[in-house]
């Protein structure tokens, strides 16, 4: 690959491009004065036919890069298109990025004769098929529906000679490589393919090397990987305190729209329902977002967003990709991301093309490794915002953890470690602890502190797919020691009575010893007597 052989020094303006007179109008009717760095170092190459791996995240301007060009390329001796052979394809992963690189692509072709559409999924086909039929130049598409068209004979790609790729990263993610290869499949031989990603992980290394000949490589220079218009803060809150200290940053802080992210659409919806609640005497309208959510009304909402009329919209990840929302001033993680990179798609969501923005995460103890992988990735320490009433100190749980081994089993008796936790933990912790937790201390002393460990399923976080996720090696090891006890015949034999609920085991001390400690990562004894019939 060749190495940043495009212009690396800034150009000025977008003059020195020789586009088109109709597409500068545009440029300078939407305010579009100096070309950002991908910008710099993408569109010469793209305008020349080659291919290309372009590097960039979201909100560095990317769209422009390629569309741009595109556009331009089209226009010398334009002819009408065939009916049913678009003359380039964008291929994007979500409908809504889809969507929004059409309404650039409008946008910036006004006043040329340059058609273009999006197809996605979530929309009737006759309307799509009706405009194939009439001809398009530039056909932006989502997979699925791509293909869809494909095989029905309303898209041909024989005539294609432009291809393009964005955010190749998600895309592989979300399991659309065989699309994209049976699409290029189908593409002119002496086609130019163009690929964006966020990233250049392994995955995309190889789609590269399968698709590009001979690209041109250009990578935005970054400091970090996400905006530092950014600012990021980490607010410490415990899960059931998370919907209280929204509404409080909702009523006190200076928002302008706010982006709140959720884990799953079930979990957005609640929480949008949670906010709707709590502001029903107010007009601060919110809204939710996500996958179950019928394509049109996912516009709706969008539309509604963009224009400020809702303010605070809860998002899933993969609805959120591509939200190009003008005047987003926070993101909020309610809950981190599972995957790192998915923090810096969510966070370029605000502080765009030189905004200010800031990036508020709620932190969870069962947060914390995620974090560590962001903060990674990011190269940063992420602040701690501790000036709220739901702040506790991750320390708190860091010593427990190192004082006590994770590990549980026959070693760990229930007393040793009750008596070490009483010993080793201070008066300030104590009078810190919550009440909840002190009653749990009440139960029983001699039992072990429960220091959060992610892994345990008892924690009370069973709905979190994300931790289920994170608690699979914990999952096979209750498995294991639940193949070691006794078969339900053979305790049978031994006259035992079967343990219905937690309240029969406290009774049953004596087996609750032999087990030492929490049932589910407790091997048994052999047989599953307990120490009183040795
Ligand atoms: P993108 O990364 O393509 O999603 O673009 C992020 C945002 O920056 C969009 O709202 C674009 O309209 C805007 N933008 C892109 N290029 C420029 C530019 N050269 N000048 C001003 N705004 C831009």
């Amino acid at each position: 690959m060749t190495q940043d052989t495009a212009p690396q020094a800034p150009l000025q303006g977008f003059g020195t491009f020789d586009f088109d007179k109709a597409i500068i109008k545009s440029l300078q009717k939407n305010g579009f004065e100096t070309p950002t760095p991908i910008q710099q170092l993408a569109i010469l190459p793209v305008m020349s036919g080659a291919d290309l791996m372009g590097i960039a995240q979201t909100g560095s301007g990317k769209t422009a890069a390629f569309s741009l060009p595109t556009i331009n390329k089209l226009i010398p001796d334009y002819l009408k298109p065939e009916s049913n052979y678009p003359k380039a394809l964008i291929m994007a992963p979500t409908r809504e990025l889809a969507m929004q690189i059409g309404k650039f692509i409008d946008q910036f072709s006004r006043g040329t004769p340059i058609r273009s559409m999006v197809i996605a999924g979530g929309q009737s086909y006759q309307p799509q098929i009706k405009r194939l039929k009439h001809g398009v130049d530039i056909l932006i598409s989502t997979p699925g529906r791509l293909i869809d068209h494909m095989q029905s004979g309303n898209v041909k790609l024989d005539y294609c000679h432009t291809f393009i790729l964005d955010e190749a990263d998600r895309m592989l993610d979300m399991g659309f490589i065989d699309e994209v290869k049976r699409v290029r499949k189908t593409l002119p031989e002496d086609h130019q393919t163009v690929m964006f990603s966020a990233t250049m992980n392994d995955k995309v290394k190889r789609l590269s090397k399968e698709l590009l000949k001979n690209p041109e490589y250009v990578e935005q220079e970054r400091k970090t990987i996400v905006a530092d218009t950014i600012t990021h803060k980490l607010m410490n809150v415990r899960r059931k305190n998370k919907t209280d200290l929204l509404i409080k940053l909702l009523k006190t802080e200076p928002i302008d729209k706010i982006l709140v992210f959720a884990r799953t659409k079930l979990g957005a919806d609640k929480l949008a329902t949670d906010l709707k609640r709590a502001f029903e005497d107010t007009p601060l309208r919110i809204d939710a977002i996500h996958g179950d959510k019928k394509q049109r009304t996912r516009e709706k909402i969008l539309l509604n967003f963009r224009k400020g009329r809702t303010k605070v919209l809860v998002a899933t990840d993969v609805a959120a990709r591509g939200i190009d929302v003008d005047g987003i001033s926070h993101v909020i993680n309610y809950e981190l991301p599972i995957e790192a990179e998915n923090y810096v798609h969510r966070v370029g969501r605000t502080g765009r093309a030189g905004e200010l923005g800031t990036a508020i995460s709620f932190c969870d103890p069962s947060d914390m490794r995620l974090l560590k992988e962001i903060e990674a990735l990011l190269k940063i320490k992420v602040e701690i915002d501790e000036d709220h009433k739901y702040h506790f100190e991750q320390s708190e749980f860091i010593e427990d953890r190192k004082r006590k081994p994770r590990r549980r089993g026959k070693s760990q008796s229930p007393r040793k470690s009750g008596e070490k936790f009483d010993k080793s933990r201070g008066r300030k912790a104590k009078a810190e602890q919550k009440p909840k937790e002190k009653t749990a201390r009440k139960e029983s002393p001699r039992k072990p502190q429960r220091t959060y460990d992610p892994l345990d399923s008892n924690f009370g976080f069973d709905d979190d797919p994300v931790l289920e996720k994170l608690r699979g090696k914990a999952k096979k090891r209750k498995k294991k020691t639940e193949n070691r006890e006794a078969p339900k015949d053979v305790k049978k034999q031994r006259g035992e009575k079967k343990r219905k609920t937690p309240k029969d085991r406290v009774t049953a001390r004596g087996r609750i010893k032999q087990t030492g400690g929490h049932k589910a990562f407790s091997p048994k004894k052999k047989g599953g007597t307990s120490k009183r019939g040795k």
